[in-house]
């Protein structure tokens, strides 16, 4: 028997005694499990996948595999699109998607504490029986787990009101690497005792320990009046132009959107939801305010994207309307890779700085001769230019490549950083170490080391 083989036999039949039944080692489901949503992003068939049911199983595989020298990378929904869950050299993928449970909502402190694999809308429905609102809505809200969310510091559409998911993570228990269990963080409303080991847990990328059952913050589901604002701009840059002005008016949408015509074009393709198809950019609002101050704000908006060029500016306010146009929204990044691998780009400028970096990008496809569509949490600054190469097309890959790096370069000139929500995976690993610079990434390396000495936990990744 090879030495690979053997391992892999060792493998299975060590875990198989730790999580039976439910070990996976079969070809078909080691490619499946070996990396996440982002294509461009090296990776390395694991030794296994372990679907786990709980947080003593978790607990167990890694301290199996930290006694043997073999890596841990955790997995939600393999949603991610940085290369996070990505398997590594002498690696097992545990996967938490069957922890699926809502322990408990608690409706008088406004919280619920729950498994990590539950899907994230799963959690907004689960809560919304008991009047209860999870805000944190990434554009993959049904597909994504709230574990990923919260080991990514997911943002989304509303973000740009109510905050990403640190703003909501309150407490977790967690195995670390040596397969101790600790419990992070409080139920309470306040709270400050100890450092915020939470807060740092949030956003870890799964390096510093496997979150395995998180308690979030909720609001009151009711109190909000939603309407929407569409403007037709004639370019990228006039829309940042009027997202820029929005900013400057101290006006806070609770979404702030932009689609440009080639995701419009590439949604309706292939969804027929019948959007327009010979605008340049659309931009997208949400006012949720109540009554009179609602409407008074709708109209700032309105107002802000005709002066800044945008045109047939239109209001929603039949619920139904305004889900198709974010249902348009949420459907753009796989709408676009029907059409061939996307190198996606998740960079956040200062809002101001907004118009001149979508000018840049559009200097850069044009320089590359690539094809770059955008798509943009476009209020919070956090915009996700998809550079798209044919498939096949090596050259044309090459020169994606070098049109990433360099939307990475001006976005840290304009006085960015290098990802806006995704998190750094491998795929930002070069722009993460140049933001951060050597004092900073040795911070890091102090934190990882303490925590994880061996290197077990998703070693290679976030710094
Ligand atoms: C169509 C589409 C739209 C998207 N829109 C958004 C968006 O609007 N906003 C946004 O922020 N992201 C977005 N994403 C990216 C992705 O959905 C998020 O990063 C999400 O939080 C990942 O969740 P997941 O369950 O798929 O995690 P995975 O992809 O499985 O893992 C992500 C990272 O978290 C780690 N991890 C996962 N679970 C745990 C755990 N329980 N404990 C410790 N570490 C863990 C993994 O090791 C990896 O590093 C989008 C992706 C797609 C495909």
């Amino acid at each position: 028997m090879g030495l690979m083989t053997t391992r892999l036999q060792e493998a299975a039949d060590g875990l198989a005694a730790l999580a039976p039944g439910r070990v996976l080692t079969d070809d078909a489901a080691l490619a499946a499990y070996s990396h996440d949503e982002a294509e461009w992003a090296p990776f390395v068939p694991p030794l296994a996948v372990v679907l786990a049911r709980s947080t003593e199983e978790v607990a167990a595989v890694v301290r199996w595999a930290a006694e043997r020298g073999v890596r841990v990378v955790p997995r939600g929904a393999g949603t991610g699109l940085s290369g996070g869950a990505n398997s590594i050299q002498n690696s097992i993928v545990v996967s938490l998607e069957l922890m699926q449970q809502v322990f408990e909502v608690n409706v008088d402190e406004r919280y619920a504490r729950t498994q990590p694999g539950v899907i994230n809308n799963a959690l907004r429905d689960h809560v919304a029986a008991f009047g209860l609102w999870y805000p944190p809505d990434p554009a993959s809200s049904a597909i994504s787990t709230i574990g990923g969310n919260a080991a990514t510091n997911a943002g989304g559409i509303c973000c740009v009101k109510y905050g990403v998911t640190r703003d909501y993570v309150l407490g977790m228990t967690v195995v670390l690497a040596s397969g101790e269990i600790v419990s992070l963080g409080r139920a309470t409303a306040k709270g400050v005792t100890g450092y915020d080991l939470t807060g740092l847990l949030v956003g870890s990328e799964g390096t510093l320990g496997i979150i395995t059952e998180v308690t979030v913050k909720l609001l009151p589901l009711a109190g909000r009046d939603e309407r929407a604002v569409i403007g037709y701009f004639p370019s990228l840059e006039a829309a940042g132009v009027a997202v820029a002005a929005i900013s400057r008016a101290g006006i806070v949408p609770a979404a702030l959107e932009l689609i440009d015509q080639a995701c419009l074009r590439a949604v309706d393709d292939w969804q027929q939801l019948g959007l327009p198809g010979n605008v340049d950019t659309l931009l997208l609002a949400k006012i949720d305010e109540r009554g009179a101050a609602g409407d008074e704000l709708a109209d700032r908006v309105a107002a802000i994207f005709e002066t800044a060029g945008g045109t047939d500016v239109e209001r929603a306010t039949d619920p139904e309307e305004i889900s198709r146009l974010f249902l348009a929204r949420r459907l753009a990044y796989p709408a676009l890779e029907r059409l061939g691998p996307v190198l996606t780009e998740d960079i956040c400028v200062p809002r101001s700085a907004v118009p001149e970096m979508l000018h840049r990008i559009q200097q850069t496809a044009a320089l590359q001769n690539v094809t770059i569509a955008n798509i943009a949490h476009a209020g919070d600054g956090n915009l996700h230019p998809l550079i798209i190469a044919p498939v096949g097309d090596e050259a044309a890959k090459a020169r994606a490549k070098v049109a990433f790096d360099r939307i990475v370069e001006d976005c840290l000139a304009l006085g960015g950083t290098v990802t806006g929500e995704h998190g750094v995976g491998l795929l930002k690993l070069d722009g993460a170490r140049r933001e951060l610079g050597g004092a900073v990434i040795r911070m890091h390396r102090s934190i990882k080391d303490a925590l994880d000495p061996q290197g077990t936990l998703n070693p290679g990744k976030a710094f």
